[in-house]
């Protein structure tokens, strides 16, 4: 049995520090006191969780601790939950794990800084992804200002249409935050890591609304730690590799054309043009490739079931190999 947050062995309950991150020390079961959202107690729910409803379609919900219990909540909860998300994508039910998966690689193998998260279960055993809001500080609700990189880039639903979180590239959030970060050089190479970690991870869902800066108690901005990474296209096979486009014309150099996909020389490009140092850019991208066998032992350990752990592996080392194929072919 391990910590249903870190996967540290021990007896299955949150270890110290996960119960720390997560409760601040509080001790809380790793199973709710509550069902999975069915037909029978849909009503409940939705009352609820109003604010967090998406297009009718119930992704998450909004919790807080009361005495020592998670109970839903329609105001300033401090925590998120996702159940498996209705939705008619293959390998669906391991859709909390493999988020739950992701953001541990992201943190304990590359040390990002993300969100905090576990894995619970609801009473009849079927799995919840829950993350601690960070924007939001005390007991009572107490929330930083924080906007997303749709927001920033002036793009909504009404302006943009219904793709706009999909519109705009990676170089143009690095170019925001070097316009709204004043330690601009650390956030960028953060944020460059991260892009890197959703190829590499196939996070194709990783959009404008997926990246924020919030306010920090000093009055200035810093990126948020990151939220919402998985592996997308476990669920979605054949989607495209990134959300947004690297850069403006990333897919007309002799590279693509050649193979197809993105490799070294576009992210070192990306680099380049957010103002991120050659030898920099080449450190990151060296150090998240030089993980395999750290990020293969998680898959190992994960709650995943065996077939999607041999796909989680697979399409991780596909996106490895990309970067071993002939450089200077740009
Ligand atoms: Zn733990």
């Amino acid at each position: 049995m391990s910590c249903p947050g870190c996967y540290k062995k021990g007896t299955g309950r949150f270890c110290r520090r996960c119960r720390h991150e997560l409760f601040d020390g509080a001790r809380i079961a790793a199973v709710l006191p509550f069902e999975t959202p069915n037909d029978s107690n849909l009503a409940q729910y939705q009352e609820r969780t109003k604010r967090l409803s998406i297009s009718g379609v119930q992704l998450k919900y909004s919790l807080r601790l009361e005495e020592g219990q998670f109970v839903l909540t329609d105001r300033n909860g401090a925590y998120i939950l996702k159940p498996i998300p209705p939705l008619p994508l293959s390998l669906i039910d391991q859709a909390p794990e493999n988020e739950h998966l992701t953001m541990q690689i992201a943190r304990q193998v590359y040390g990002m800084s993300t969100a905090f998260n576990a894995l619970l279960r609801f009473k009849d055993g079927a799995p919840a992804y829950i993350t601690r809001r960070f924007d939001i500080v005390t007991d009572k609700g107490i929330r930083y200002l924080q906007e997303d990189f749709a927001q920033l880039s002036g793009r909504t639903r009404k302006s943009h249409g219904e793709n706009f979180k999909y519109e705009g590239s990676y170089e143009e959030i690095g170019i925001l935050i070097r316009k709204y970060i004043a330690a601009a050089v650390p956030a960028l190479e953060a944020y460059f890591r991260l892009v890197l970690f959703n190829y590499l991870f196939s996070n194709g869902d990783a959009h404008l609304k997926n990246f924020s800066i919030t306010r920090t108690p000093y009055g200035d901005y810093g990126l948020t730690p990151a939220y919402d990474l998985m592996c997308t296209v476990l669920h979605t096979e054949g989607e495209s590799d990134t959300a947004l486009e690297l850069y403006q014309d990333d897919m007309e150099d002799p590279f693509y054309q050649s193979y197809g996909f993105y490799g070294r020389p576009h992210f070192e490009e990306l680099a380049r043009r957010i103002g991120i140092l050659p030898r920099r850019a080449a450190a990151i991208i060296d150090h998240l490739l030089s993980k395999t066998d750290k990020v293969m032992e998680m898959i190992e350990g994960s709650y995943l079931s065996a077939s999607p752990k041999e796909r989680y592996t697979h399409y991780y080392l596909d996106k490895v190999r990309r970067f071993e194929v002939e450089k200077g072919i740009m």
